[in-house]
């Protein structure tokens, strides 16, 4: 009898172990990560600060020097208070999402409203900027999907196109589909990503050239939220290097919405 009732203890102790490790485990993984994202969050944010107060410094310098003459001082300030703006929402959004958050009400649409909607934004973009912009509306495709989400969503990877182009380059937006599945196609003739960084560029703070897209006002959380929305919509989302140079990102999005946070947002569907 003692020997049995040592077995149930020693098997008690085993299984609670078990539990414990398999709980706390994920735990301190997502403790880790959440310090690492602060972590990358308070040093992205520490370099726009430190520009802004050495510029304002040096305006304070010279205080009798006119507005025109200080443009040098101001520029830079403004540049990078912009991008700490841009930053603190695109975070924001981040955040909505780690907590949880589903992509909110669907509707059915077709994607080409979408594309047309975004084409006509950015045309106007495009020619300012002295480049190409092209829009191939393939077919109807109509999908149920959160139309808000998914404009942010072109709105991203379009200004990426750009950003990414140099003058006088050329820009595609193609919208296609088959069955089940709604295409949609961002292609640039830039300076591409590199092979080993096409999955990475999902991952938030990540930028293949730091100097030279901080001078471009980039936060490198720009794909990380496309992710999130593509997730949300039960999709993909993929990066490639186009033959004739540039990038090529594609998302497949089902026409009916099976991710989770599609279940989240209807789960009486479910
Ligand atoms: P960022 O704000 O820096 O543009 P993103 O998350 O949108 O951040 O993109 C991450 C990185 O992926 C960029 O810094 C850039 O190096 C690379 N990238 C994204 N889109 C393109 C593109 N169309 N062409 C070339 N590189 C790109």
């Amino acid at each position: 009898l003692i020997n049995g009732s040592v077995m149930v203890i020693l098997a008690s102790i085993l299984i609670s172990y078990i539990l414990a490790n398999a709980t706390i485990k994920p735990m301190k993984e997502s403790i880790e990560k959440e310090r690492a994202f602060l972590q990358d969050a308070s040093h992205e944010l520490r370099t726009p600060i430190a520009v802004i107060q050495s510029r304002l410094e040096g305006l304070l310098r010279n205080p009798e020097e006119k507005i025109i003459d200080k443009y040098e001082y101001i520029e830079p300030a403004l540049r990078e208070s912009r991008r700490i703006s841009r930053m603190v929402s695109n975070l924001m959004i981040l955040t909505r999402a780690d907590a949880g958050a589903s992509m909110g009400k669907t509707e059915k649409f077709d994607l080409r409203k979408l594309g047309d909607d975004i084409a006509i934004i950015y045309s106007e973009f495009a020619q300012i900027q002295n480049k190409r912009f092209i829009y191939t509306p393939r077919k109807e495709v109509v999908i149920e999907g959160n139309y808000e989400n998914l404009h942010q969503l072109l709105i991203i990877l379009m200004d990426n196109a750009l950003k990414y182009t140099k003058d006088e380059g050329m820009i595609e937006l193609v919208i296609d589909g088959t069955k089940d599945k709604g295409i949609i196609r961002v292609l640039d003739n830039g300076v591409g990503i590199k092979e080993e960084n096409l999955e990475k560029v999902f991952t938030r703070f990540f930028r293949e050239d730091k100097a030279r897209n901080r001078n471009n006002g980039g936060t490198g959380l720009g794909l990380s939220i496309a992710k999130w929305i593509v997730d949300c919509h039960g999709g993909t989302i993929t990066a490639s290097r186009r033959k004739e140079g540039g990038t090529l990102i594609e998302v497949q999005l089902p026409r009916e919405p099976k991710g989770k946070g599609a279940k989240a947002a209807q789960p009486e569907k479910e």
